[in-house]
C-alpha cells in the first residue's frame, strides 16, 4: 500500500526544511524524509554559518540580501519563538589587495541596498586594533570592504530545528531515521520530450511514497540522489571535503579597543576566513589547493585534518591576529556539495 504527498523533500537540512516550510505555507502537503535521527545534522551542522551579502553574481547578492532580512527577523519569519538561534551581526571585514578592490561588486551591492563601506589600511587599523594589516608579517598591502550587517548564526543545527518546528506547525510531516533508497521514474516520454518524471520513492523502512514533486535537498548526497532518479542534469555535483580549525579557548581579547565588535574576517590575502563565537573560534580555508579534495561518496568516513593543516591555518591567523593564543585546538572535516 502506497502513501502519498504533494511534495516529498529528501533531506532535513537547512535547505530541505526551508523548502518544506515555504511549500506548506503555500498550501501543499509536504513530507520531509531524513535518514539521520534528527534534522540539521548533515553538512549544515558543521557550517561556519557566516551570513554575507558579498557574492559575485547579481542574483546571488539579491538572494543573500533577502536571506539577511529573514535572519534579522527570524522569530517573526518563523511565527514562533521557541529556542530561537542567535544571529550575531558584528559585520564582515573582507581583507583584499588594493588592486583587487576594482573586481569587487561594490556598485551592485550598493544598488541592491547592501550597507557596505570601503576602508583603506589606516582606517582599518584604527577601527580594528587587534588586527595587523601592515609590516612584513602581514604580507601584501591590503584594503578592506566592510559588510556592516553581516555576521553569523551561532548554532546552525538549532536554526534548522527552528525551521522544522515552524514547518511542523504549517503541517509538514517529518519522517526521521528513514533513508530514501530508490526513486521510481517514468521514462515513457523521454524520447519525445527529453523528460523523465519521478513518480514515487522507496525508503529503507519499506515504505513507498507517491508524490507529484520530489525535491532533492540531500546536500553532499545530492549527486547520489540524482543518479537514483536517473536524472540527466546538465551538471554534476560531488562531495567536496572542507576542513576548519576550532579553538575552544583563546587568550585573545576580542573586544580590544572596545569600539567595534570583532568582525567576521574573510581574508583571501592570508588564505583563510575566521570568526569567534561564544564557544569556539573557527578558522576556515579559502586556498584553492584546499578546495580540490573530492570524495567518491558522501558516505565515506571523513578524515580528520592533519596537524600540518591545523598548524598552517593557525600560523596564517597569527599573521593577521598577532595576539591569538588558541588552546584546545582541534580540526574538523565536513562536506560541501560542489558543482564540478
Ligand atoms: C565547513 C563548512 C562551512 C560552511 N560555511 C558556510 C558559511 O559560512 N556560510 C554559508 O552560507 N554556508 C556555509 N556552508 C554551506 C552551508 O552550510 C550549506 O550550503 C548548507 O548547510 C547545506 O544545507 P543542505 O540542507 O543542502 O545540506 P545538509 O545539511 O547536508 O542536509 C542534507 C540532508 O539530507 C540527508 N540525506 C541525504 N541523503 C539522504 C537520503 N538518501 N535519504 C534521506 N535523507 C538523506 C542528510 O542526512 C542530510 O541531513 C558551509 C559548509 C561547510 C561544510
Amino acid at each position: 500500500m502506497s502513501e502519498r504527498a504533494d511534495i516529498v523533500v529528501i533531506g532535513g537540512g537547512l535547505i530541505g526544511c526551508s523548502i518544506a516550510l515555504e511549500c506548506a505555507r503555500r498550501g501543499r502537503g509536504v513530507t520531509v524524509i531524513e535518514k539521520l535521527e534528527s534534522v540539521g545534522q548533515g553538512s549544515t551542522a558543521r557550517s561556519t554559518a557566516i551570513i554575507r551579502q558579498l557574492y559575485h553574481e547579481r542574483h546571488s547578492i539579491k538572494l543573500a540580501i533577502e536571506g539577511l532580512k529573514l535572519w534579522e527577523e527570524w522569530g517573526q519569519y518563523l511565527g514562533h519563538d521557541q529556542d530561537l538561534v542567535r544571529f550575531h551581526q558584528p559585520g564582515i571585514l573582507w581583507v583584499v589587495k588594493p588592486e583587487a578592490m576594482s573586481t569587487m561588486p561594490i556598485d551592485t551591492l550598493k544598488q541592491l541596498g547592501a550597507e557596505i563601506e570601503v576602508l583603506d589600511e589606516p582606517v582599518m587599523t584604527r577601527r580594528f586594533p587587534s588586527f595587523r594589516f601592515t609590516g612584513p608579517l602581514a604580507g601584501a598591502p591590503v584594503a578592506g570592504l566592510l559588510e556592516k550587517r553581516g555576521g553569523y548564526v551561532e548554532d546552525p543545527s538549532r536554526a534548522v530545528r527552528n525551521l522544522a518546528h515552524a514547518a511542523e506547525r504549517a503541517g509538514v510531516k517529518f519522517r526521521l531515521s528513514e533513508g530514501v533508497r530508490v526513486i521510481e521514474h517514468d521514462d515513457s516520454d523521454l524520447a519525445r520530450t527529453g523528460r523523465r518524471r519521478v513518480r514515487a520513492l522507496h525508503t529503507d523502512r519499506g515504505a513507498r511514497i507517491e508524490a507529484d514533486i520530489i525535491v532533492n535537498a540531500g546536500g553532499p548526497h545530492s549527486a547520489a540522489l540524482n543518479l537514483m532518479a536517473g536524472c540527466p542534469l546538465p551538471l554534476t555535483t560531488a562531495p567536496n571535503l572542507q576542513a576548519f580549525v576550532e579553538g575552544r579557548e583563546t587568550a585573545l581579547d576580542w573586544n580590544v579597543g572596545g569600539k567595534s565588535p570583532f568582525p567576521v574576517c574573510a581574508d583571501p590575502v592570508s588564505g583563510i576566513y575566521f570568526r569567534p563565537d561564544s564557544r569556539a573560534f573557527r578558522i576556515g580555508t579559502v586556498l584553492p589547493a584546499d578546495d580540490r579534495r573530492f570524495l567518491a561518496s558522501a558516505d565515506e568516513p571523513l578524515p580528520a585534518p592533519t596537524p600540518e593543516f591545523m598548524a598552517d591555518k593557525i600560523e596564517r591567523l597569527r599573521r593577521r591576529q598577532p595576539g591569538a593564543r588558541l588552546m584546545g585546538v582541534e580540526g574538523t572535516s565536513a562536506l560541501y556539495d560542489v558543482t564540478v
